[in-house]
């Protein structure tokens, strides 16, 4: 605390990403990136780029990157905002929609970045304990005071949530803003984009980082009714009026052109989870039902933190979470068929199968 920090600074308790180690040799499997390089195509359009226009600022309205958005998702271009990473694009949310005075509700395990935009904002919420299945208690999301928003799939749980219950939840709060958080949709089933025409209390935020490979060019987009866009666009316009640089604008363009290599490499992703998941099971570990391209785990014998710890003696890195009811968890994000090979074999070294007692 200083004497000349703004209230919002003091209350604020700012976000810890993930541990972002870059050593030769890490495996790292901590923070839900996707192991495959961006599309070919990807980095042929930034060097292009790179040899155009840099001394000029990019489009204030990304129009030409909202439309490929938006015929992707079969709408209009006024119904998509794009922004720098989808983490900006939930903190102009939760400042378009959320405010001070009107309790919002989130569940107490998911996205650890949503008490701190509701801190900074002082927007009021309450954290509502997941189901001992992990399974979203629905009706207390209805009928919010200031609004809901969650991921879907859950984070760091994994588990999806059908189109019935999110229909639910966006019909018992008309009055209010639901956002849905589709950050691991594509390695899901059905996203809730198909019910953006239908409610216009419907945000749903999804982000290049995941499905297609773009972590390190830092692009999320919100797709909704055209006003909660306008909403996003006057908070976007009272910041910075260029979000997205040149280069991210050509690359995140065609990585959305670039569909075959989209589907191929999440459909790669979600086949070695599959695997993946029934080797873990065969070794003693027990699995949340995945629908994203990561595993949430837990061990029948070994506690979480000494496994945490034991692989990252040997170079390897996954998600730990010192958070009850989850701190015997551990997040394990989905690399290459290589990866998951080698993760197993050191798991292999010091989980004796043996010993594992199948129930
Ligand atoms: N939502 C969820 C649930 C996430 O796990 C993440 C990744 N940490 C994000 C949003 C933010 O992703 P990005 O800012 O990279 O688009």
């Amino acid at each position: 605390m200083n004497k000349f920090w703004s209230s919002a600074v003091s209350r604020t308790e700012p976000y810890v990403p993930g541990e972002q180690i870059e050593m030769d040799g890490l495996l790292k499997l901590n923070t839900n990136e996707n192991p495959y390089p961006p599309s070919p195509e990807v980095t042929e359009a930034i060097q292009a780029e790179l040899k155009r226009k840099l001394h000029r600022y990019p489009s204030p309205s990304v129009d030409s990157l909202r439309k490929k958005i938006a015929n992707y998702y079969h709408l209009d271009s006024e119904q998509v905002f794009v922004g720098n990473g989808s983490d900006e694009v939930l903190a102009f949310s939760f400042m378009a929609f959320f405010e001070p005075g009107k309790t919002i509700r989130f569940p107490s395990i998911s996205y650890s970045f949503y008490p701190v935009y509701a801190k900074l904002f002082d927007i009021p919420y309450e954290e509502i304990p997941l189901n001992r299945d992990f399974s979203l208690a629905m009706d207390k999301f209805f009928q919010t005071d200031g609004g809901v928003i969650f991921p879907n799939p859950n984070a760091p749980t994994s588990l999806y949530l059908d189109l019935k219950h999110i229909t639910d939840i966006i019909e018992n709060n008309p009055n209010r803003v639901v956002i849905i958080d589709e950050a691991y949709i594509d390695f899901a089933k059905e996203s809730a984009v198909g019910l953006v025409n239908k409610y216009e209390n419907l945000l749903v935020v999804q982000t290049m980082s995941k499905s297609r490979s773009l972590a390190g060019l830092r692009v999320g987009f919100a797709l909704g009714h055209p006003e909660l866009i306008e909403a996003l666009n006057r908070v976007k316009n009272s910041f910075n009026s260029y979000t997205l640089d040149r280069l991210a604008i050509a690359g995140a363009e065609a990585a959305m052109m670039d569909v075959n290599y989209f589907n191929e490499t999440t459909r790669k992703v979600t086949n070695t989870r599959e695997w993946v998941a029934e080797d873990l099971k065969k070794i003693g570990f027990s699995l949340i039902p995945s629908d994203t391209n990561f595993l949430f785990v837990q061990h029948y014998k070994m506690d979480a933190f000494d496994i945490y710890a034991k692989l990252k003696e040997q170079n390897v890195l996954v998600r730990h979470f010192n958070k009850a009811p989850i701190d015997n968890y551990l997040r394990i994000t989905i690399g290459t068929d290589d990866d998951m090979t080698l993760l197993l074999s050191k798991l292999n070294s010091f989980i004796h199968t043996k010993s594992v007692v199948r129930h």
